[in-house]
């Protein structure tokens, strides 16, 4: 892999770090909180508890990361260049695969058990900023970047801009769903959709919209809110 692949990956960290920090900060304490879907009176969890939990996550998922590409690497990443229209397939046929199988893991995590033992742990967030976009046991973040990484596998070896374009967006989608924002401009209408689909899942109806990204599993599963 060239040191201008790995530069474009510190560069999309750092743009998770800013986005995180300015949506939980638009959320909690802006202006803008006006426009946050719900408020709570009192968080759940101690500040302390979310920044160990979170950052130890996010060096868990780098680490996981090292080590698929360590050992499996060849698989999910080819050395092929690639056209726009090939990097675009492969972006979108990645995450519709993704997406789709995350469907059933986190529906299989609302089993009882699971929630209990596993799931649990990112719904005691009832009112979400995206601080909490990661906070999770650290099974459940390890399933779904590995579901993530099969994906990759099934649909590749893809590009490496694939790659980079798949990693960037899984991750700022899952920082904007769990937002808690629905901005009053119609440039705002996709975030504010994942934002709205997701809030509904942490707060009044905890069985429903299961995937991430696309809405229509739900619809397909009749598990749409
Ligand atoms: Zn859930
Ligand atoms: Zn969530």
């Amino acid at each position: 892999m060239s040191w201008q692949f790995f530069l474009i990956l510190g560069l999309i960290l750092a743009f998770d770090a800013i986005l995180i920090k300015t949506l939980s900060w638009a959320a909690e304490t802006s202006n803008l909180k006006k426009y946050r879907i719900r408020t709570p009176e009192t968080y759940r969890i101690p500040k302390e508890r979310k920044k160990i939990n979170t950052t130890l996550n996010g060096l868990l998922s780098l680490s996981f990361f090292g080590a698929v590409f360590y050992h499996f690497g060849d698989l999910i990443i080819g050395n092929h260049s690639v056209g726009g229209v090939t990097i675009f397939g492969e972006v979108l046929a990645t995450l519709l695969l993704y997406d789709f199988m995350y469907y059933f893991l986190h529906r299989a995590m609302h089993h009882p058990k699971a929630m209990k033992y596993v799931h649990g742990v990112h719904h005691f967030v009832r009112f979400p900023t995206s601080n909490e976009s990661i906070y999770l046991h650290p099974v459940e973040n390890l399933a779904g970047l590995s579901l993530l990484c099969i994906a990759m596998a099934i649909i590749g070896p893809i590009s490496a801009a694939s790659f980079l374009l798949v990693f960037l967006l899984h991750s700022s989608i899952n920082i904007i769903v769990h937002s808690n924002l629905a901005l009053p401009h119609p440039i705002f209408k996709l975030f504010n959709f994942w934002a709205l689909k997701h809030d509904l899942h942490h707060g009044k109806t905890l069985n429903r919209n299961y995937a991430s990204i696309f809405p229509f599993w739900d619809q397909m599963f009749g598990t749409a809110a």
